[in-house]
């Protein structure tokens, strides 16, 4: 069967990783979170000093440092789940904390950091049969990706998610200042000079506040189907 590319777009905590994941398994497809690029790459720079108290991202320094910044994708034989290794380290879980969070909208918002992680993304799904998610995927990666998804919930429910997700964790949270993250994230993705975040012209929506995990993966691998049978 011709393998295609799946691009999952969408807001912060919308579910858009664990939908991808799921799929990515269910198809036998590779799965990359691109999220998890833009926060590596933010974790380099908060790590070397290249953001400022205010929370201003130095682009110049951090653009020049680029060429050193390696970013892979390893599968831990533990979990079977894929985890991000930065120059060699695994920072699967501190790329996950709210001091990365808050910082990352601003990273991404530089265009030779788009530039660069495009380029690898590009890379990674040269052989198409992938599944990737992220805010721009759908727009610029991959505009001719067989299957687009764009993925919505209010704020307050993908707070609340994000919320049980860093308990669940062990890792310390504050409802609040989950939410906050939130709305400034989406706030910057969106106004973004370069790849905002933006539904494409030819994605598939899905609100999810209240549809259950089963609910959306059925009617996810249904959408697959119809579209993998329609390129036959
Ligand atoms: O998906 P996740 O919430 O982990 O992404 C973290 C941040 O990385 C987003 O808020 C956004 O600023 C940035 N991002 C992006 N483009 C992508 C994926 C993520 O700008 N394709």
């Amino acid at each position: 069967m011709k393998k295609i590319i799946i691009a999952i777009d969408g807001y912060s905590s919308s579910g858009k990783s664990t939908m991808a994941k799921a799929l990515a398994k269910a198809v036998g497809y590779v799965y990359v979170d691109s999220g998890a690029m833009y926060r590596a790459v933010t974790l380099y720079a908060l790590d070397h000093g290249m953001i400022a108290p205010d929370g201003t991202p130095d682009a110049e320094a951090l653009v020049a440092a680029l060429p050193g910044i390696e970013i892979r994708f390893e599968v831990n034989p533990g979990t079977g789940l894929s985890e991000t290794l930065l120059n060699g380290v695994n920072v699967e879980r501190e790329i996950r904390s709210l001091r990365v969070s808050d910082h990352v909208s601003p990273v991404s918002a530089i265009p030779e950091v788009r530039e660069r992680l495009t380029a690898m993304q590009r890379e990674l799904g040269h052989d198409r049969g992938i599944v990737m998610d992220g805010r721009d995927i759908g727009t610029t990666v991959f505009p001719d990706a067989e299957m687009k998804v764009f993925v919505d919930a209010s704020p307050q429910v993908r707070a609340r998610r994000r919320f049980k997700e860093l308990q669940e964790k062990g890792m310390p949270a504050d409802y609040d200042a989950v939410l906050k993250n939130i709305r400034e994230r989406d706030h910057i993705d969106r106004t973004r000079a370069v790849s905002p975040l933006r539904k494409a012209d030819d994605a598939v929506v899905l609100v999810n506040d209240h549809i259950s995990i089963p609910e959306q993966m059925a009617w996810l691998i249904d959408l697959y189907h119809q579209i993998t049978s329609r390129l036959q």
